[in-house]
């Protein structure tokens, strides 16, 4: 008889170990308590609008691609990939923005007009972070946080200064002009955390956007989600929405024995849970919880966001595709989300059109676009304050591209704290899950494996290796090794 295996939530993280754990000849069961597929990945359209509800940026495409290679697969057999060029746009003020090229050398050709010397700085600092890249993404990550010895090879040995140093010691020492450092210190906002308290090894980050590039899924970021749930469909994988879990039993041998659908009870032996990992441990009884709300509570958890999905009936001019509002103090931002949480002064925002390089998005002649403010996670939001926000990057945008955009809104939704709490059981709220600082990196973030309760295990961006599409996968990959490698149901078979 087949073994069988439920999976809690519908996430990068469970539709990657829905697929691994299918192909290892299990039945699987995925339950999603929404009535869309793809957790935060969710997309939605409206008006003839579609907007990705979560993730926008495709980075680190060599991941995507190992994921469908292990099913023999290539990623344009479910969808078509666009490499941006360029990559963004960065505004600081009026008439200053920096765009970002696809090539390297030219990036290079940027740094050096805007600060002599830095083009050679910058090549340096790439070298190290590709050799990070390496270590990191073709191996490091895809350890499954079980023991600090992992993290010890002859690569990282000697490189123990890039885990005591942080990204923002490095870039503040090598460059001067505050723009540059900005944009070398954003793409590790993506692992959660302050540039400041995010180990220097991390730059693979920067290699990541400087060298391999900025992607498009045609159709968004839910045109992946849909290619993994056809993978899982094609290897057999049941799907079903409107699936609220709200317990797990346990049996008096500690084993999982059985779960709450919508009320109803579904007996299961094997569990990988991809709803946020407190929320998965609240459906158990307390003593079967192995991380208490102490340890909760003094977690860094990574921002929360206020989102506005906005229909334009025109085409936009002075932005790019991915556009990044740095007209802020990024310092008192941060300081904002991480230090003294609080709605920021001058938030800095991120606004994405797809709809400027795909038709499919939007109307002919209107243009899709989302912006995002990066928030303190469990700040408390209402429909005013939201307005209040709506109107203060709106007023940004249309001075610094010099264009009048609020006239032209047909369509607008926002979306905050209060949403990722109801719509995913998000902790505090949050958008990315668990920061990766040094101390919250790898064997120091909640295991796979539940420590108390047997069959039971955990996948998505609150375990190993962290938040981010690519790490997801990841993760989902991590979990099901290890279940495979147990083989836990050797002499068991499930209902
Ligand atoms: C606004 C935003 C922008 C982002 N931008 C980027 C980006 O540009 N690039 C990038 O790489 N990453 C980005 N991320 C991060 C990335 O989206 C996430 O790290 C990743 O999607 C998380 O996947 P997951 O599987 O861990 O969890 P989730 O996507 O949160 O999936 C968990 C699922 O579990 C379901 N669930 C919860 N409780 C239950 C229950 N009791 N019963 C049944 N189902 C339940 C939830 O509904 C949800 O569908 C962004 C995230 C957000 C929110």
């Amino acid at each position: 008889m087949k073994k069988n295996i439920s999976i809690i939530g519908s996430g990068f993280s469970s539709l990657a170990a829905a697929c691994y754990m299918a192909k290892a000849g299990y039945g699987v069961n995925v339950y999603e308590k929404n009535p869309q597929l793809g957790g935060r990945a969710r997309s939605f359209t409206e008006q003839g609008f579609t907007f990705d509800m979560g993730p926008t940026w495709y980075w680190m495409p060599d991941v995507f691609e190992r994921f469908f290679g292990d099913f023999g697969k290539k990623t344009t057999d479910y969808y078509t990939l666009e490499r941006l060029s360029p990559g963004y746009r960065v505004y600081f003020g009026e008439d200053n923005f920096v765009d970002i090229a696809a090539e390297t050398e030219k990036i290079k050709a940027t740094f050096e007009k805007m600060e002599p010397g830095s083009a050679e700085k910058l090549q340096e600092f790439l070298d190290k972070a590709g050799k990070n890249y390496k270590i990191a993404i073709k191996d490091l990550v895809y350890k499954p946080g079980i023991s600090p010895l992992e993290l010890v090879t002859m690569d990282t040995i000697f490189e123990l200064k890039q885990f005591y140093l942080t990204i923002q010691d490095y870039v503040r020492k090598h460059f001067n002009d505050s723009r540059l450092q900005q944009i070398l210190e954003f793409p590790v906002l993506f692992l959660g955390a302050k540039p400041g308290n995010t180990p220097l090894f991390y730059s693979f980050m920067n290699y990541a956007d400087f060298c391999l590039g900025t992607w498009y899924a045609k159709g968004g970021m839910i045109s992946v989600v849909n290619g993994m749930i056809e993978l899982a469909r094609e290897l057999g994988v049941q799907f079903h929405t409107h699936a609220n879990v709200t317990g797990i039993n346990v049996d008096e041998k500690g084993k999982v024995s059985s779960i709450y659908v919508n009320g109803e009870i579904i007996s299961t032996r094997l569990i990988i849970s991809g709803a946020d990992y407190r929320h998965s441990e609240s459906l158990l009884p307390e003593e079967f919880r192995t991380y208490t709300e102490t340890f909760w509570s003094k977690k860094i958890m990574a921002p929360s966001s206020l989102l506005f999905y906005v229909g334009i009936s025109k085409k936009l001019k002075n932005v790019l595709h991915h556009t990044l509002f740095f007209d802020a103090s990024f310092d008192e931002h941060a300081i904002e989300i991480y230090d003294k949480p609080a709605w920021p002064a001058n938030p800095l925002f991120y606004a994405s059109f797809p709809s400027m390089t795909d038709d499919s998005v939007a109307p002919s002649g209107h243009e899709a676009a989302i912006f995002l403010i990066p928030l303190a996670p469990d700040l408390t939001d209402d429909e005013e304050t939201r307005e209040k926000y709506f109107n203060m990057i709106m007023s940004r945008l249309e001075s610094l591209t010099k264009q009048t955009v609020r006239d032209h809104i047909v369509f607008k939704r926002s979306y905050c704290v209060k949403d990722f709490k109801e719509d995913y059981n998000s902790f505090k709220g949050n958008a990315y899950g668990m920061a990766n600082t040094l101390l919250q990196t790898a064997f120091l973030r909640p295991k796979l494996k539940s420590k108390k309760v047997k069959n039971l295990f955990f996948t998505g961006q609150l375990t190993v290796p962290g938040p981010g599409v690519p790490p997801s996968l990841i993760s989902g990959k991590l979990v099901s090794e290890i279940i495979i490698k147990e083989n836990t149901l050797k002499h068991e078979t499930v209902i």
